[in-house]
């Protein structure tokens, strides 16, 4: 937001300085025209970050759509601003209002989320985390509202989401696993109904049981 506004206040001093009309353009000297570019470059890298943000919200918001088959859900990233101290709280990583078709995801979240997608080959914990924080939230618009469920049900869709998003198909399956393999047991929403013809088990053709 305030990046968002700085930028802005730049674009306003370079089309105040052009249009003012106090001094033609072709007067303009060597001052004026670095002047002009400085202000420029500045208005570019403040918009730079917001508008990042803004493009990898409206790609989640169409997949999160498709994926729980349910049009118009809207994912939005918190600003860096508001979760300056949760950037990487793991309970509250992302919230879905399953009423308003909404999920919010915490700034430091979405930015690995972001990391992950660009370069899923050799992921971090985090970038791990945040692929699974985003299956989760969706799994949650589809209607389902008990957590340890809810969870499980992203446990048997990480790879096929991550596919979707356009992940390797053999790199998504084996980033899957590992997150149920190591990340999961030590999950608040763990739960041992989660696995190969347990209780959650919602045996999907494709499943990365027979993988572990
Ligand atoms: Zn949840």
């Amino acid at each position: 937001m305030i990046l968002t506004g700085l930028a802005g206040f730049f674009a306003f001093l370079i089309f105040y300085d052009l249009f003012k009309g106090s001094k033609p353009l072709r007067h303009y000297d060597a001052f004026d025209i670095g002047y002009l570019i400085t202000l420029t470059t500045l208005c570019v890298a403040c918009a730079w970050t917001p508008y990042k943000f803004w493009t990898f919200e409206k790609t989640l918001s169409k997949h999160a759509s498709t994926f729980a088959k349910r049009p118009g859900v809207n994912v939005t990233c918190t600003s860096v601003f508001e979760s300056i101290f949760d950037q990487y709280d793991m309970t509250n990583a992302g919230t879905a209002y399953i009423e308003a078709g909404e999920i919010v995801f915490q700034h430091g979240w979405c930015k690995q989320f972001m990391e992950y997608l660009e370069d899923p080959a050799q992921p971090s914990e985090k970038e791990l985390f945040s692929m699974h924080v985003f299956t989760h939230e969706v799994m949650h618009i589809r209607g389902e509202s008990d957590e340890r469920k809810t969870d499980c049900q992203a446990i048997q869709r990480n790879h096929l989401l991550g596919e979707q998003l356009g992940i390797n198909r053999r790199i998504a399956r084996r980033n899957a696993v590992k997150y149920y393999k190591t990340q999961y047991p030590k999950h608040p929403y763990f739960s041992k109904d989660c696995g190969p013809r347990k209780k959650y088990d919602e045996r999907l053709s494709g499943s990365i049981w027979r993988d572990l």
